[in-house]
């Protein structure tokens, strides 16, 4: 386990499509993911019960404990360390790369691929795995416009502005981060809207980064396996197509779109988003 292993990392704040680019990147037969892979121990761990064992779903749907891939994974953990609950986000910085290059690569090897993405989105896991230097790392900085993103946590109950301003605190805190990473031949800046519009380009241009070609097939992601840790039994339904929803334009409220002007507009427009509300 020498060499460096190649890793693309989706960077971004909550609710901004990072499951979607997850998916269809990792339809490719050389591209493995287990989607927010930090959370990897509370999702195997059965002493821990920090996750409740009905929020425990692969995104294949089998419950994490009847998957024949995560047994597996978990079974050469085992061989590793004497035990598979093993934590990916330890402080200790040669466990952290220890254990993280451990499951990365027993996935990779269970899998056949050998390119892994992580989408847990953070700037702090990132950066632990710059240090680590055991990954060969491209980052996707995928942003989505913080209205879409404010509408989509409102209809979970959540406050509009609070999650407007915050994804505003975010993307800031994760451009900063990024002028630190440096290397800007290994960063690509994405934003979801323009994602879903053109998929085949954005896709195309992630793959040639890394050195892989893109194929058509990648599109239609339902049609292969994913074993991400999703907490969902289906994370797809069949009517959920890659599209441009912008919905939420209309059905956030003047006084809500005016505060969020306020609050974000700096940044939205630095990002190429529309003050007016159409
Ligand atoms: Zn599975």
């Amino acid at each position: 386990m020498k060499e460096k292993i190649k890793l693309i990392y989706i960077l971004g704040a909550g609710h901004s499509g990072s499951t979607l680019l997850d998916h269809l990147l990792s339809s490719h037969d050389q591209i493995e993911s287990g989607g927010e892979i930090y959370k990897y121990l509370p999702y195997v761990s059965d002493t821990l019960g920090v996750r409740p064992f009905d929020n425990r779903y692969c995104g294949c749907g089998a419950h994490i404990t009847d998957c024949e891939y995560w047994k597996s994974i978990k079974s050469i953990i085992a061989e590793e360390h004497d035990t598979y609950e093993i934590d990916l986000n330890v402080k200790d910085a040669e466990s952290f790369a220890v254990n993280n290059k451990s499951v990365i690569h027993a996935m990779l090897q269970t899998s056949g691929k050998s390119v892994f993405c992580d989408s847990s989105k953070g700037i702090v896991r990132l950066k632990h795995l710059v240090d680590s230097q055991q990954f060969d790392i491209w980052i996707v900085h995928l942003i989505r416009d913080g209205r879409a993103v404010g509408y989509s946590h409102q209809k979970k109950g959540h406050g509009f502005l609070k999650t407007v301003y915050r994804w505003q605190k975010i993307l800031k805190r994760h451009q900063k981060g990024l002028q630190s990473f440096g290397d800007e031949e290994r960063i690509i800046r994405l934003r979801y809207e323009d994602l879903v519009e053109n998929p085949a380009k954005h896709l195309a241009k992630i793959l040639s980064r890394v050195g892989l070609n893109y194929s058509p097939e990648l599109l239609n992601f339902r049609a292969s396996e994913h074993h991400i840790l999703s907490g969902n039994r289906m994370r797809w339904s069949d009517e959920q197509e890659i599209r441009k929803d912008v919905s939420y334009i209309k059905k956030i409220n003047l006084l809500n779109w005016g505060m969020a002007d306020i609050l974000s507009g700096v940044s939205l427009k630095k990002q190429g988003y529309s003050l007016f509300k159409k």
